[in-house]
């Protein structure tokens, strides 16, 4: 059960700390006191952090940005169909920090730690705030990796957020992916500029540039992350790179047509091409957030023509078990032998388009 909703005083960030426990989150208003203890038990499970910028923007307890960050006492229950690793990372990582699952690009994840951590995470297993920074022995493994294989053509930093790394080595691990000849394209995965917007200093900016084509995709879920400071941040990675944007599905958050057209409005706004929108992955004790692939489906055929066709992102589902992603947005086509196609128009009326060499 949820607590009754919190109203919290206006925010204010002077003096404020990242939350990292239950009798944090209770002095903070954010937990009623009879939960205490079911959140205790959640927190030496999963790591908690809620930094000062998103706890300001939680109104009550079933608020958009509570329900992502603030600990539930359902994280203790693990359904069936849930597993501690549910897209198979582990079993296609072949040296410690690497996940190698398609064929031309490769993950690498120096470090397991992040500036908040989401209550839906599909790594939450192994994320955490002492989780995972690579020893330097482990990094000179995973390049050696990196410059052996060169059917790869693209890096995607992530973790953990590689951002939360010093300036001075995420610059060196990005200057020696920059100098691997056969690698292509970079790419950086991160929640910093919506969790921790004051930590975009002129240092990490200065660390982000590299030779090579760099993407920086960022995770939001809710128009609601967008706030001066956020944005303010991210105008700054915007000169460094081009922005992507990545979400999940998330029950409560921005599980309506609503919701998910103001979440992707707000990324353009922000300079941000939203690229995926994810199924949620059936990580342990998040079946709070599922949300139906048919509902995800319905809800962005109805933004199909009532948003730019640039805010619109491929929905896409990572196959349990390390199949990788596929794409599962609506269908607008038909085939039909013998007559060409049927398309469907955003309001779901058919027409016959001819598809295929006329006779005669
Ligand atoms: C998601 C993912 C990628 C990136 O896939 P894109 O479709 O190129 O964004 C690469 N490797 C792994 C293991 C992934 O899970
Ligand atoms: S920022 Fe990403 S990796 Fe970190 S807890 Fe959230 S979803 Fe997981």
């Amino acid at each position: 059960m949820l607590a009754s909703a919190t109203i919290r005083d206006a925010p204010t960030l002077r003096n404020a700390q990242t939350l990292r426990e239950a009798d944090a989150l209770l002095d903070a208003a954010l937990i009623a006191p009879d939960r205490r203890d079911a959140i205790a038990r959640v927190a030496a499970r999963y790591a908690i952090a809620i930094p000062p910028a998103l706890q300001s923007l939680i109104e009550h307890a079933d608020d958009p940005i509570a329900r992502q960050f603030v600990p539930h006492e359902d994280e203790l229950v693990t359904a069936p169909h849930e597993t501690a690793d549910p897209i198979a990372d582990e079993a296609l990582s072949p040296v410690r920090g690497i996940v190698h699952r398609y064929k031309d690009r490769a993950l690498l994840k120096p470090l397991l730690v992040c500036p908040v951590y989401c209550r839906f995470c599909f790594r939450r297993e192994q994320v955490g705030p002492d989780g995972g920074l690579l020893s330097s022995t482990e990094l000179e493994a995973a390049y050696a990796y990196l410059r052996a294989h060169t059917e790869l053509r693209e890096i995607i930093l992530t973790g953990g957020d590689p951002l939360m790394l010093s300036p001075r080595r995420l610059g060196a691990i990005l200057q020696v992916l920059d100098a691997i000849p056969h690698i292509e394209t970079l790419r950086v995965h991160t929640r910093l500029p919506i969790a921790t917007p004051e930590t975009v200093t002129p240092d990490l900016l200065g660390a982000l540039r590299t030779e090579k084509p760099l993407w920086l995709a960022i995770h939001a879920n809710s128009a609601r992350e967008f706030t001066p400071a956020s944005r303010a941040a991210l105008a700054q990675l915007a000169r460094v790179a081009p922005l992507l944007g990545q979400s999940v599905l998330l029950a409560g958050v921005n599980d309506s047509p609503e919701a998910m057209e103001a979440l992707l409005r707000a990324m353009l706004a922000a300079r941000i091409k939203p690229y995926y929108l994810h199924q949620l992955d059936a990580a342990p004790g998040t079946a709070r957030f599922h949300v139906p692939i048919e509902r995800g489906r319905a809800i962005l055929a109805a933004l199909r023509g009532r948003i730019s066709g640039l805010a619109i992102p491929a929905y896409v589902l990572d196959i349990p078990g390390g199949h990788g992603k596929v794409p599962i947005a609506p269908d607008h086509w038909r085939n039909d032998p013998g007559h060409g196609a049927t398309v469907l128009d955003r309001d779901g009326n058919p027409h016959q388009v001819a598809d295929q060499p006329r006779s005669g």
